[in-house]
């Protein structure tokens, strides 16, 4: 599609989707902080104080994988995570112009 035929949510969309496909970091999964207790008797999770760990979950074809983040990963897989929900949603944009035109020509 050329530039000038597209609408101007497409190319702004496009333009915005740009750092994303050529270096800005993203995943696909679900971050989910898990509660755990380590089994040392004296520790401060046996008095209801749980450790936390994070796990990053997806599934491919059908099949559950899931990833245990390290603490000091946490805030960086969060951010590709919330990256990866920014290029879903401007894909999507993206696809409701042609939904339109399509629409439009009918
Ligand atoms: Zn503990």
């Amino acid at each position: 599609m050329h530039r000038s035929a597209m609408t101007k949510l497409e190319r702004e969309s496009r333009s915005k989707l740009k750092p994303y496909i050529t270096w800005k970091e993203f995943i696909r999964g679900t971050p989910t902080l898990r509660k755990q207790t380590c089994g040392k008797p004296n520790c401060r999770c046996q008095k209801g104080e749980k450790h936390t760990c994070l796990v990053l979950t997806r599934s491919l074809n059908g099949r559950p994988e899931q990833l245990h983040i390290p603490k000091d990963k946490e805030e960086m897989v969060r951010e590709w995570v919330e990256n990866y929900h920014q290029v879903q949603e401007l894909i999507e944009k993206i696809s409701s112009s042609y939904w339109e035109r399509l629409k439009r020509k009918g």
